[in-house]
């Protein structure tokens, strides 16, 4: 009762401004929109800088090496603004969410007093009451890492739009996988799916606003399982094939997804449902079974290229981006090996690969086989090597042909729109401004490592 009443005073006051910084994947991109979608109607309103904010906001992902540490360093330029800002009579609360957030709870506090409030990837549905109490406590900290009984996603305010022709749509949240390398399972959670019904009306509302292509997220987002209008448990198959029935949506992609999880449904999907773009990431991180296990993937190498095959006969042109980590714990020059091989059987359009770094907490970290830092430079870079040159080749492979290209913003010269083809390769053409938003065909005439430049053509492509 007293949290609301606080909340109506916030609504009654003169618009605040609040600044999001996002670190790290789509889903904390997502999650951002939906933060500010969240105060929105408690007058808060988009700040371009910091120091304009009266709320900042530190988005934080955990996955990169140091990742707590780069944050510490963000507020110590926070601290400064903010102690700025309050000599010249104004007042900022500053708030840490996402996974560093959830891993370092109340470590952040003591280390940075300039943090007001700290909240979990899965409570910011209460953002407005926590923002509330924070302006409110004088100098006592808030803090919300629980992991809530109710789904956040019930709580959340209708999206707002969000300004282009592409959209997120976090459709699965959390993972049971426990990856021996991976902090997700702790920082958000167990695995939750959302209703179906919810996801179709998140959807037809972000077609409304004008979007075109929607890419689905979870951390785990072939693991979905939500409840349909008929109370059975969907898969994403059975939803992708729900949302390719929106009138106005022309594109679906999905990210990321866990090769263990690929099911009949989803390979029957990329095969009928044409939104369903012809580019998959699914992550393999080793190609060897020994270092698999060590994982914990619970999927082996031969596995991965089976789920490979049978999803390129049913899709002949689809092409796939990966994951890669070289020197997980125990890796040998013979693990090694196996994972060019798979990497060169396999041959990949695009790829993420890391050395394998410790996450505190995570079983992996306490292994006592590490392997050297020098050991791990040197396997990156062998691997980056392939990877840049099938990146080359795929994008070479383009030239000459025609592909649909949903022109997405204009570019960087007069004239130009940037698009995207079915493979996200950014494609630079020349077409006018309106026709952004529309699926052109285009005849691609030159590649680059990460983009390609095409030609309006005639003949739909095929
Ligand atoms: S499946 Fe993905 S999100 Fe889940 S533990 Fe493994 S790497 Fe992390």
């Amino acid at each position: 009762m007293i949290q609301t009443e606080i909340c109506d005073n916030m609504t009654r006051n003169a618009p605040k401004r609040i600044y999001i910084k996002t670190f790290g994947c789509q889903m904390n991109v997502y999650d951002s929109a939906r933060m500010i979608d969240t105060l929105a109607p408690h007058g808060y309103v988009a700040a371009n800088t910091a120091l304009d904010a009266d709320l900042v906001i530190l988005n934080t992902c955990h996955i990169r090496e140091k990742a707590a540490e780069k944050v510490y360093s963000e507020l110590g330029t926070i601290r400064r603004l903010k102690a700025a800002k309050t000599r010249g009579g104004g007042q900022m609360i500053v708030a840490v969410a996402g996974c560093v957030a959830q891993a370092e709870g109340s470590e952040i506090m003591r280390r940075a007093p300039c943090v007001d409030l700290v909240v979990g990837p899965q409570s910011y549905h209460r953002l407005p009451d926590l923002v509330a109490r924070a302006l409110h406590a004088g100098n006592t900290q808030v803090l919300d890492t629980s992991f809530p009984a109710e789904p956040k996603f019930d709580f959340l305010p209708e999206t707002s739009a969000p300004g282009g022709v592409g959209a997120f749509l976090t459709v699965q949240e959390g993972c049971d996988k426990f990856c021996s390398f991976c902090v997700v399972p702790y920082t958000r959670g167990a695995e939750y799916s959302r209703p179906v019904q919810q996801i179709l009306d998140e959807a037809r509302r972000l077609v409304s606003y004008g979007v075109r292509e929607i890419t689905l997220l979870g951390q785990n987002v072939n693991a979905y399982h939500g409840t349909g209008q008929d109370g059975r448990e969907w898969r994403l198959g059975e939803l992708i094939r729900a949302l390719a029935e929106l009138p106005g949506l022309l594109r679906i992609r999905y990210t990321t997804s866990h090769p263990r999880d690929v099911d009949e449904e989803l390979i029957a999907a990329h095969r009928d449902v044409p939104q369903l773009m012809p580019f998959l990431h699914l992550p393999v991180q080793s190609g060897s079974d020994r270092v698999l296990a060590r994982m914990n993937r619970r999927h082996t190498a031969s596995e991965y290229r089976r789920i490979v095959e049978r999803l390129r006969a049913a899709r002949s042109d689809l092409a796939l981006s990966t994951d890669l980590i070289v020197g997980h714990p125990g890796e040998t020059d013979e693990d090694f090996q196996a994972t060019l091989g798979l990497v060169n059987e396999v041959g990949f359009a695009q790829a993420y690969s890391f050395k394998y770094s410790p996450r505190p907490g995570t079983p992996a970290a306490s292994a006592e086989d590490q392997v050297p830092g020098s050991v791990k430079t040197e396997r990156l870079a062998a691997l980056q090597l392939l990877l840049a040159k099938q990146q080359r080749d795929f994008n070479n492979a383009c030239i000459g042909s025609i592909l649909p290209v949903l022109l997405e913003k204009p570019g960087r010269h007069a004239g130009q729109l940037v698009g995207r083809s079915p493979y996200l390769q950014a494609v630079h053409i020349s077409a006018a401004t309106d026709m952004i938003g529309t699926i052109v065909p285009a005849l691609i005439v030159q590649a680059g490592a990460n983009s390609l430049a095409g030609s309006l053509a005639e003949t739909e492509p095929r």
